[in-house]
C-alpha cells in the first residue's frame, strides 16, 4: 500500500537531474517545489521541463509548486559587507541608499520606516540579533541592539508582529510568476501571507493567466497567524512554514501553532503541509536524529495531509536517501494514525448535498468491508473534500482533465488517475485497483461523485470483477 501523506521535495543543485528527480519520485516525492528566491527565469523553465520529462519516465501524477519570493525586507549594502554590533550599542535603519556601517544600515521596504512602531522589535539572522525602535526620525528608525551579532549585506529582516500595507506581489514575482504560469504549473505557494487581500492581490493576478492554479498560503509569521481562518477561506491549501515563523514566534509555541493551522485547513477542508527542518539533519548525515523522526510522525498525527523537504532535496548530499527514510516514518505513522476517532471529531453539518455524499461515503467505509473509495473530479473538488476528512481506505480520484490530475498528487490518501477510453468510472475505477494492487477481484469498493454534469450525488457499492 502506497503512504497516504504526500511528499514535496523542494529543487536544487542536489536534485535537479532529470534521473535523480525520478528516482525520488520512486522513493515517494508527490511534487516539487521551485523556490523563485533561488532559481532564475531559465532556471524556472528548466526545472518545469524536467518535471514534464519526469512524469513521461515514471507515468505517476507530479505536481509543480511555484513558491514566491513575498513581501520581503532585506537590508541593502555595507560598505565593508558586514558589520559586527555590540549589544547596548545604537544602530539605525533608514530608507536611503548610502552603504551601510556600524552607524546604521538602509533597507528595502521604505514603509517598514515609515510605519514601524517605537517600542518595536526588530529581528535578523533567523531570530537571533533583535533590535528595540527607540525613536523614529525623518526616513530612520533609532534602534538598540539587544542581542549581539553580525550583520550582513541582503540579510532578511522581519518586524515583530507589526503589519505593513505593502505591495503583495512585487515585479519580480509576477515576472517569474507569468513565466511559469505560461509553462504550466499545479500549485503557487505563497510567501508572507499576512492578510485575505493578499491572496485576492495574487489570485487577481493569476486568474488572467491560468483559473485553475491552487494557491497554498504559507503562514509564515504572527500577522498571517492572526488571520489564519480568513486567509483559509480564500486558498486551497496552509503551509506551516516553521522557517521563517519560528523567527518571530517563541520557540516554544511553534508545536501548538502547527496544530492550530492543520486544524485551520481542515475546518476548510482544504490541503494542510509541515515545512522546514523536517530531516535537516539528513543535508550531511546518513541517518535522521531520533528528534526528526518523531517530528515526521508528529506531523501525521497532527493530521497533515503533506510534508515538505527543503535543503534536505535542494543541496543535501542524497535527497533519495531523506525521501525514502521520510516514507517509512510516514507509513509507520499512518498504521498507527487512528483515522475513525479524527474522523468522528470533524463537524457534521454538510453545507452541500455533494458533501452529504461525500460525508457518508467516508462513514460507510469504516463499517463495510471496502478497500477503496472511487470518486470522479473534472476539477478535483469532490477529492479535495474527500482527502481531508480522514478515510482510512485509499481515495481513488478518477479524472479526464491532466491539470488536475497532476494536482491530485498533493492530495492526501488520492491516488489518481487520468481516464482514457474507458466507458464509465467503475471501469476506470477496475484499472486503477488493479495497477495499484488496492482491491482484487471480489473485493468491494464505494464508488461516489460530486455533482458532475452526467452523474450528481450518488454512493454506490461495487464489487471487482
Ligand atoms: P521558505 O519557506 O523555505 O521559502 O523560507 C518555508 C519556511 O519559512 O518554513
Ligand atoms: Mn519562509
Amino acid at each position: 500500500m502506497q503512504k497516504k501523506t504526500k511528499i514535496i521535495a523542494t529543487l536544487g543543485p542536489s536534485s535537479d537531474s532529470v534521473s535523480k528527480m525520478v528516482s525520488l519520485v520512486m522513493a515517494g516525492v508527490n511534487v516539487f517545489r521551485i523556490n523563485l528566491s533561488h532559481s532564475t527565469q531559465p532556471m524556472i523553465k528548466d526545472y518545469i521541463d524536467k518535471v514534464k520529462a519526469v512524469r513521461l519516465k515514471t507515468k505517476q501524477p507530479v505536481a509543480i509548486m511555484i513558491d514566491t519570493r513575498g513581501p520581503e525586507i532585506r537590508v541593502k549594502q555595507f560598505k565593508q559587507q558586514k558589520v559586527q554590533l555590540k549589544r547596548g550599542a545604537i544602530f539605525s535603519f533608514s530608507d536611503g541608499e548610502e552603504m551601510g556601517d556600524e552607524n546604521g544600515v538602509a533597507i528595502t521596504q521604505p514603509i517598514c520606516i515609515s510605519d514601524a512602531k517605537v517600542g518595536g522589535v526588530i529581528l535578523a539572522n533567523d531570530g537571533r540579533m533583535k533590535f528595540k525602535i527607540l525613536k523614529k526620525e525623518p526616513h530612520k528608525l533609532i534602534c538598540k541592539v539587544l542581542s549581539s551579532g553580525e550583520l550582513r549585506n541582503n540579510k532578511s529582516l522581519s518586524f515583530k508582529a507589526q503589519h505593513f500595507e505593502f505591495e503583495y506581489l512585487n515585479e519580480f514575482d509576477k515576472s517569474d510568476l507569468k513565466l511559469a504560469l505560461q509553462s504550466g504549473i499545479e500549485y503557487i505557494s505563497a510567501s508572507f501571507v499576512n492578510t485575505a487581500q493578499d491572496i485576492i492581490t495574487l489570485k487577481n493576478f493569476v486568474n488572467t493567466f491560468d483559473k485553475d492554479v491552487k494557491i497554498i498560503a504559507k503562514i509564515e509569521n504572527l500577522t498571517g497567524l492572526k488571520n489564519l481562518d480568513e486567509i483559509a477561506s480564500l486558498c486551497d491549501g496552509l503551509m506551516v512554514a516553521r522557517g521563517d515563523l519560528g523567527v518571530e514566534a517563541s520557540f516554544e509555541k511553534l508545536p501548538v501553532y502547527q496544530r492550530k493551522i492543520i486544524a485551520t485547513a481542515h475546518k476548510h477542508s482544504i490541503i494542510s503541509i509541515v515545512a522546514t527542518e523536517m530531516l535537516e539533519s539528513m543535508i550531511t548525515s546518513i541517518r535522521p536524529t531520533r528528534a526528526e523522526i518523531s517530528d515526521v510522525a508528529k506531523a501525521v498525527f497532527d493530521g497533515a495531509g503533506a510534508v515538505m523537504l527543503s535543503g534536505e532535496s535542494a543541496m543535501g548530499h542524497d535527497p533519495v536517501a531523506c525521501v525514502r527514510v521520510m516514507s517509512k516514518i510516514l507509513k509507520e505513522a499512518e498504521n498507527e494514525f487512528d483515522y475513525y476517532s479524527k474522523f468522528l471529531a470533524i463537524p457534521k453539518l454538510p453545507k452541500s448535498s455533494s458533501e452529504l455524499v461525500i460525508q457518508s461515503a467516508v462513514s460507510a467505509s469504516f463499517f463495510l468491508n471496502v478497500k477503496a473509495i472511487v470518486t470522479f473530479t473534472s476539477k478535483g473538488k469532490s477529492a479535495q473534500k474527500l482527502s481531508t476528512i480522514f478515510a482510512k481506505v485509499p481515495i481513488i480520484a478518477i479524472t479526464d482533465n491532466e491539470k488536475t490530475y497532476n494536482a491530485l498528487a498533493l492530495y492526501c490518501g488520492t491516488v489518481a488517475y487520468l481516464k482514457k477510453d474507458e466507458k464509465d468510472l467503475f471501469e476506470s475505477a477496475q484499472k486503477v485497483c488493479a495497477r495499484y494492487k488496492i482491491a482484487k477481484n471480489g473485493d468491494n469498493v464505494i464508488i461516489t461523485t460530486g455533482s458532475t454534469d452526467k452523474i450528481s450525488n450518488m454512493m454506490k457499492l461495487e464489487t471487482i470483477k
